[in-house]
């Protein structure tokens, strides 16, 4: 059986999977219709951090500076019941002084005077999931919430915390290259210090991928959105919001320590259905079902699903592909790293290739995309990793 070691985690993520509703392009886990089950979850939360956290011999329980409460919708956790997680986690961990700590809310799903209750329990960053501000796109999508709704929650959770985020999709149907740049030249004058873009994936067997072969939606041009990309991404930073990894934009000193986490592939625990953990050579993942995975907490069994031990060549291509999505770059090295001779010519070639044509770029001893590159990012991973 493998040993994790978790010595160097600095990173805990919380799994609440209930949501008020399902919207059609969502692929998470995350359950509508099953709040009965909020209470008997979340006190299958709880004796998960206990045996998680009590495996972790003395040595390796180190300080947590980063925690992050995700869904789902965790604005729909009852108070009561998300303090008792908030104490029983508070009992296992040591947070540093300055832990960032996140919670996801959606518009509409949050009540009025949560916002203090969440500041109280030392939540410190709220990250709102907006998505769109185009209400007929909004109920489309079957996203119960309009553009009001989301303008009452920013302002009640500005009331409360200076570290705000807002999720927005691009290429989502029905959104317009003009309503675009209105949604983006309104969100750069919000009270928020991060904002996330994300290009709108269609997974299988959603509503939205259904939709789409019955003409019910009709996604934007692909080719519109690269320019739109990065067309937001001089938008942006010119309110200050600078990308610091493909998808995210963040004020001076507001990049997400999370979000780092996982790019840097430090080690994590992720506790709850469908959660991942990750100790930098080994990634686990937790059980998917429901009653499956509460089931073997009660009983005292194991709550684990999947494990994977990932090969050398796996994790150089992991390191690759998300240092690549980041400012930071990448050395050079990692892209030829345990290739032969020839494949070596052949990539440090393929580098050359791509930088006299301005996808990639030289850069503190690294390499990183360009601008133009990370707009094509998909494209110079393949290959470079195939
Ligand atoms: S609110 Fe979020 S997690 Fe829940 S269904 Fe919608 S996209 Fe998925």
């Amino acid at each position: 059986m493998y040993n994790f070691d978790f010595k160097k985690l600095r990173a805990v993520y919380i799994h609440w999977p209930f949501c008020p509703y399902r919207c059609h392009f969502c692929d998470f886990i995350a359950l509508a219709g099953h709040e009965r089950f909020m209470e008997r979850y979340s006190n299958s939360l709880n004796l998960e951090i206990n045996k998680m956290f009590d495996c972790l011999s003395t040595v390796q329980k180190t300080e947590i500076d980063s925690l992050y409460i995700g869904g789902g919708t965790p604005s729909t956790w009852p108070n009561s019941l998300l303090l008792d997680m908030s104490v029983t986690l508070n009992n296992k961990l040591t947070f540093s002084k300055h832990a960032e700590i996140t919670i996801e809310v959606n518009p509409g799903a949050v009540s009025e005077g949560q916002f203090e209750f969440l500041k109280n329990i030392g939540i410190n960053r709220v990250s709102i999931g907006v998505q769109s501000l185009d209400n007929a796109v909004l109920s489309g999508l079957n996203r119960k919430h309009t553009a009001q709704d989301t303008l009452k929650t920013l302002n009640q959770a500005s009331l409360f915390f200076e570290n705000i985020n807002v999720d927005l999709i691009l290429g989502l149907p029905g959104v317009s290259e003009e309503e675009w740049k209105k949604i983006i030249k309104t969100v750069v004058f919000w009270p928020i210090k991060h904002i996330s873009v994300y290009f709108l994936t269609v997974y299988e067997k959603t509503p939205l991928y259904f939709g789409l072969k019955t003409n019910k939606f009709t996604l934007p041009d692909g080719d519109s959105l690269v320019p739109l990309y990065e067309w937001t991404v001089q938008e942006l930073s010119c309110y200050g919001f600078n990308r610091y990894e493909i998808s995210n934009f963040a004020k001076e000193g507001f990049e997400s320590r999370h979000n780092k986490t996982y790019w840097n592939r430090d080690p994590y625990i992720g506790i709850g259905l469908g959660a991942c953990s990750f100790d930098g050579k080994c990634r686990l993942q937790n059980k998917k079902n429901l009653i499956d995975y509460m089931e073997c907490l009660e009983k005292g069994g194991s709550q684990i699903g999947f494990m994977e031990q990932l090969t050398e060549d796996q994790i150089q291509m992991e390191r690759l592909m998300l240092g690549l999505r980041t400012k930071d770059g990448i050395e050079a090295r990692f892209i030829w790293q345990n290739k032969n001779a020839i494949e070596v010519d052949e990539k440090k070639s393929l580098v050359k290739e791509l930088e006299r044509i301005g996808l990639l770029e030289k850069f503190d001893g690294k390499i990183r995309l360009t601008s133009a590159g990370m707009a094509v990012e998909n494209d110079i991973i393949l290959k470079l990793i195939s």
